[in-house]
């Protein structure tokens, strides 16, 4: 199958691409993938990765749970707890942002979120890619959902409030095009959220290449605060905050120790999980999962990027 082979990196263009790991699809195929690091400006990504049209298929797995509603298994069990949680902590994070309610969720899956934050009062628009989840969350829920080529060509400019992708960049191929639409749609003033898993987390720091968040090769580019920071410039974007995700060390922890194959997963899993929740809680730039709160650069920024 033909793959897409970085020779430059995509961030900075320069060729000096090292191997930071190597790794597998754990969750379905078993492939193995190359994770490199460009050695000017430290980006991470994996490398020979699926062209995007046949990406989908990495996905179809019953165990890929963010667009599932099975509760089999304990780790399925507590990223439904998780889940509930979490959506009552993003509505209480985007209202203490903004007191705008137009709110675009892009990669929102079944549509969870979206519905959630459409009870509280907010005009709610969601994108996403699978034709299954987008359609499930319009039943379900009575939501609007988009492809992302509708996105993309929305010609609008300062529609939104806030614009939230969680857990939704790392998977774009084309992420600049995706922050440019963000920037044309996002009012002046508006609020762009977005969670990422974090490399210079100590959970991944701990299990390397058995790192659940790896996921290659779904994960085409995994962030740090640095880098994050350094691509949002590009495209006139500000980190202003970041916050920890409680949840995701203990998600990763156990997830990386049933990659490792440990007999004693759930003993590990949770002790790791917690050492890593506490790193993430008092130093965020280590935390498994940053939430990054963007907003509008006014001042100067370059535009001499690839991605
Ligand atoms: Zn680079």
């Amino acid at each position: 199958m033909d793959k897409i082979h970085y020779t430059r990196c995509p961030l900075c263009g320069k060729d000096k691409l090292e191997t930071f790991l190597t790794t597998e699809d754990f969750l379905k195929t078993h492939e193995s993938f190359d994770i490199v690091k460009c050695a000017e400006c430290s980006f991470v990504f994996t490398q020979d990765v699926p062209p995007e049209e046949k990406a989908g298929s990495y996905y179809k797995s019953e165990n890929y749970i963010s667009h599932s509603d099975t509760r089999r298994g304990f780790i399925n069990r507590l990223y439904h707890t998780a889940r509930k949680y979490m959506l009552r902590r993003k509505w209480k994070l985007v209202s203490h942002l903004t007191a705008g309610r137009k709110l675009l969720d892009i990669g929102c899956g079944t549509g969870y979120f979206p519905a959630f934050m459409q009870k509280k009062g907010y005009e709610v628009t969601g994108v996403e890619v699978s034709d299954a989840a987008r359609e499930y969350g319009i039943q379900k829920f009575g939501l609007r959902i988009v492809p992302p080529e509708q996105f993309l060509e929305d010609p609008r400019e300062g529609e939104y409030d806030v614009v939230t992708l969680w857990h939704v960049l790392e998977h774009i191929y084309e992420p600049g095009a995706y922050l440019d639409g963000i920037f044309r749609l996002l009012k002046n003033d508006g609020v762009l959220v977005m969670a990422l898993p974090n490399h210079h987390a100590l959970d991944a720091r701990i299990y390397k290449r058995y790192w659940a968040g790896y996921d290659v090769p779904r994960h085409l580019w995994h962030f740090s605060p640095r880098i994050l920071g350094h691509l949002a410039g590009q495209y006139y974007f500000r980190v202003t905050e970041m916050y920890h995700m409680p949840f995701d060390p203990f998600f990763n922890a156990l997830l990386s120790e049933k990659y490792r194959k440990n007999p004693l997963w759930f003993v590990f899993g949770t002790g790791i999980g917690f050492l890593a929740f506490l790193r993430g809680f008092f130093r965020v730039e280590n935390a498994s999962s940053v939430i990054y709160i963007l907003r509008k650069n006014t001042g100067e920024a370059g535009k001499d990027i690839i991605l």
